[in-house]
């Protein structure tokens, strides 16, 4: 089994050349998977600063700058690391991360040492304790990772009883909306009627939607319920190398034993990574009917629809699609908003509303991406001890938000919008000057400015060759309402989105 275990005491880490080359080797492997998989920011403000101190007997021993640093990797990213660990070298190892500053804590005095202490109940868990998620987690205290202790009569090794739940990863701290409203009250469902209805679940969207998340939801709760129930969760990686690892070793009884009759929730993240793998493929298959038909929950993952995923045997894309197909889509941007202030509230952090919008309305690709631009600001203000400004987490966020380039003519948006105000595109050329008609003509003006890049006269021209001090405080004026009417602009993203799709 991959562990990870955290320490608050900084040890004197007698490490030789040797295991110092090893674990930086390690490490160095590690990141550059996490690098393919994980948001650059988030990349970048938690690996990279990571350092390697050890490893030996199978023990990765990494230092994080700050306890910050480490509890948010443990919190949040523990799952990445650990199978980008495992799929460096191995199922069987485990992995430490200590801090720096906590090096610095025994620097200070004894009282100073208890009163540091007594701020982080940190503890170690043992592997049955490990079970029992912490339910009452409020994002305030670190979290540890759960490791669930393999099911009692279980008669295989070890490496094949991976389902460790993220006790972060519970309802209570996923933000409903409409874009995952479905998927939310889904999840929900199956976990307090495991098997009853909806098998399979199958949950997908884009990357960093709360798809995982979801899943270890379930895992969670369900278990909360009934202690009982064997959960095993895992992804469709891990769901190959160990499908590989008990070919080798000749335990595949014990394989489809865990899998087909051991177990009350199978949960596999990311399916589609089974394209393309015919013998996994073909297993899962078997133990998808098996399960199935004794009427146990299945809950899997993807990013595509499952007729979309090449690479996946025909067969397999129907059952997946037997149950209920639920999709989460890219949050709006009022969800943007309630997910940055839950998830600032959880890290204690007091941002400004200002920059709460500003964030939402800049980074509107996954949750993931949002979640790293909070960190990202967070990382810089804990370095610098200060409050920052709008004008700075603009400048810190500067690299992080892209502008887009979409192929689109000014004509499609003057359709767009017209047709959203039941108007001709035409009229939004023309001098007409009613109130609905000059709106309607703004707001287009400024999706032009933003989606097209185009300059005031090109626009004052488009516009019914409009003079481009007008084109100026049309646009003007429609920033201002922006700023100050979150509905006008979540209308404008979604006209933005939805010029965007049209085909060219
Ligand atoms: P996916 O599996 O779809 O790629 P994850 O479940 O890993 O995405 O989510 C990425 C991050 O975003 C996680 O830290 C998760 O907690 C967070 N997240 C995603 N959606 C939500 C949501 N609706 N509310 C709160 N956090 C969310
Ligand atoms: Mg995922």
């Amino acid at each position: 089994m991959v562990a990870i275990k955290e320490s608050t005491s900084h040890v004197e880490l007698d490490s030789s050349l040797e295991e110092k080359d090893e674990a930086a080797a390690l490490l160095e492997k590690a990141r550059a998977l996490l690098k393919r998989r994980l948001s650059f920011f988030v990349w970048q403000g938690f690996f990279e600063p990571l350092k390697a101190l050890t490893f030996k007997d199978r023990a990765l021993t990494l230092e994080a700058p700050t306890s910050f640093h480490r509890n948010w990797v443990c919190d949040h990213y523990m799952n990445e690391l650990l199978s980008a660990v495992s799929e460096s070298f191995g199922e069987n190892t485990s992995v430490e991360i200590l801090c720096s500053t906590d090096a610095q804590h025994l620097k200070l005095s004894p009282r100073e040492k208890n009163k540091e202490k007594s701020k982080k109940p940190l503890k170690e868990k043992s592997p049955i304790e490990a079970d029992l998620p912490e339910l009452e987690h409020k994002g305030k205290a670190p979290v540890l990772p759960i490791f669930t202790a393999p099911p009692s009569s279980n008669d295989e090794g070890p490496r094949l009883s991976l389902s460790n739940l993220n006790a972060g990863y519970t309802f209570e701290a996923f933000v409903q909306g409409p874009s995952n409203q479905m998927a939310y009250a889904a999840a929900m469902s199956v976990a307090d009627h495991p098997g009853r209805q909806f098998s399979p679940l199958f949950l997908f969207g884009g990357v960093g939607l709360g798809k995982t998340h979801l899943l270890h939801a379930i895992g969670l709760r369900a278990k909360e319920r009934d202690p009982s129930l064997k959960v095993v969760l895992l992804s469709a990686e891990q769901w190959v190398n160990s499908y590989i690892q008990a070919i080798r070793e000749r335990r595949f009884d014990s394989f489809r034993n865990r899998y087909r009759n051991s177990c009350d929730i199978l949960l596999i993240d990311d399916i589609q990574f089974l394209a393309g793998k015919d013998a996994s493929q073909d297993e899962f298959f078997h133990t998808f009917n098996s399960l199935h038909e004794a009427k146990k929950q299945i809950v899997v993952t993807s990013d595509k629809y499952p007729h979309e995923i090449s690479g996946l045997e025909e067969r397999l894309q129907t059952r997946l699609a037997w149950g209920l197909i639920a999709d989460i889509r890219p949050p709006e941007i009022e969800t943007r908003i309630a997910i940055l202030q839950k998830k600032a509230e959880g890290l204690c952090l007091n941002f400004s509303d200002d920059i709460i919008n500003f964030l939402a309305a800049s980074v509107t690709t996954s949750v993931r991406e949002l979640e790293g631009a909070l960190v990202r600001l967070q990382a810089c203000a804990n370095f610098g001890n200060k409050e920052i400004s709008l004008n700075q987490a603009k400048d810190m966020l500067a690299p992080m938000i892209k502008k887009k380039t979409v192929t689109v003519s000014p004509q499609k948006v003057c359709e767009v919008v017209a047709s959203h105000y039941s108007l001709r595109a035409s009229e939004l050329s023309s001098k007409n000057r009613q109130r609905q008609v000059a709106f309607a003509r703004q707001i287009a003006m400024n999706l032009c400015r933003s989606m097209l890049k185009m300059s005031l006269p090109e626009i004052g021209k488009a516009f019914g060759g409009r003079d481009h001090s007008t084109v100026f405080s049309s646009l003007r004026k429609i920033e201002e309402e922006k700023a100050k009417d979150i509905s006008l602009q979540a209308l404008i993203e979604r006209l933005e989105q939805k010029i965007a799709s049209l085909p060219a």
